[in-house]
């Protein structure tokens, strides 16, 4: 599937009819930072009258669930936390899904989304937004020290990462070899705002590689946690799946590497010219503009 070059959509109602779920990435797809994307809702509504289910990503680990579903409400869309899987929500169902030990804490680096999904998870916790303002000092002789029940340090995006932090988590790693070390996903960059690109949550997590000199468990998109988990949840085969996104190495290769039909937008980062490039092994089996397209591409 991967060899072969995407096709522009041509007829999205024989898409349509080709599967029962859509996921949507939710940056680029859906909205881009705080703003709708033009057609969004009249789409997702169409495609809820077609019976369709409706699945939303996202990469984006600073938001729980519920506070995405407040995000989507706000945006006028009508869509229930059940229906939204974050890379924070991701950490805390992949904790869940190994039986962490309810005695065992995890270090976070990362904002308030991950505390929330651990809490409601039930996962005793420790760092996150707090540790933003700590500062060492080097003193002769100074140890810093760390708690020794911390069993898995979780990684996403933190606009207040410091030494801190790093020194916290390379401890609990490196001191205790049995410490998982969860990325919620590993974007090298981002779009915080439309002017330039930020470093993402892959900057952080190669700080914690750089000085673990270990690999985390992704559990953000590409893998395919979250892909293996709602298709266990609701029910449903990969290959009655279509993937939407806006990005190649993320989203795209999460619908190929789950074996689920894949469709790029343009509605975000990537451009036709990036799609086309000789440098871009990554072929979705459909390129569009803009979610909306299914609205004028439609022969029925
Ligand atoms: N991580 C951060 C911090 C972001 O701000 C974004 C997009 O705004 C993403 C990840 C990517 O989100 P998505 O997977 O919805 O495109
Ligand atoms: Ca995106």
């Amino acid at each position: 599937r991967a060899m072969a070059s995407a096709q522009p959509l041509a007829d999205a109602d024989a898409l349509i009819d080709s599967v029962e779920t859509f996921i949507f990435d939710c940056d680029g797809v859906i909205w881009k930072g705080d703003k709708l994307i033009s057609g969004v809702p009249e789409t997702l509504d169409l495609l809820r009258s077609k019976g369709k289910r409706l699945v939303f990503v996202t990469n984006n680990s600073t938001k729980s669930r519920k506070q995405y579903g407040k995000k989507f409400e706000t945006l006028g869309l009508s869509v229930s936390e059940e229906e939204i899987f974050a890379s924070s929500f991701a950490a805390a169902a992949y904790l869940k899904s190994i039986d962490f030990p309810k005695d065992k804490k995890v270090y976070v680096i990362g904002e308030d989304g991950i505390l929330k999904e651990l809490e409601l998870a039930g996962i005793q916790y420790l760092g996150g937004p707090e540790d933003g303002d700590k500062k060492i000092e080097l003193k002769p002789g100074f140890l810093m020290e760390h708690d020794h029940d911390v069993g898995a340090v979780v990684v996403g995006f933190d606009r207040y990462f410091n030494y801190y932090k790093i020194q916290y988590a390379t401890l609990c790693i490196r001191e205790n070899p049995g410490c998982l070390f969860i990325a919620t996903n590993r974007d090298a960059v981002t779009h915080l705002t439309d002017a330039q690109e930020w470093a993402g949550g892959g900057s952080m997590n190669g700080a914690i590689s750089g000085s673990t000199q270990r690999e985390p468990i992704v559990v953000g998109k590409p893998s395919t946690f979250m892909m293996d988990y709602l298709s266990n949840k609701f029910g449903i085969q990969k290959s009655q799946i279509c993937m939407v996104g806006d990005r190649l190495d993320t989203d795209i290769l999460f619908g190929q590497n789950g074996g689920c039909k894949t469709l790029l937008v343009l509605s975000g980062v990537t451009t036709l010219e990036m799609l086309k490039s000789p440098n871009n092994a990554i072929q979705p089996d459909f390129y569009t503009n803009k979610i909306s397209d299914f609205l004028s591409l439609k022969t029925a």
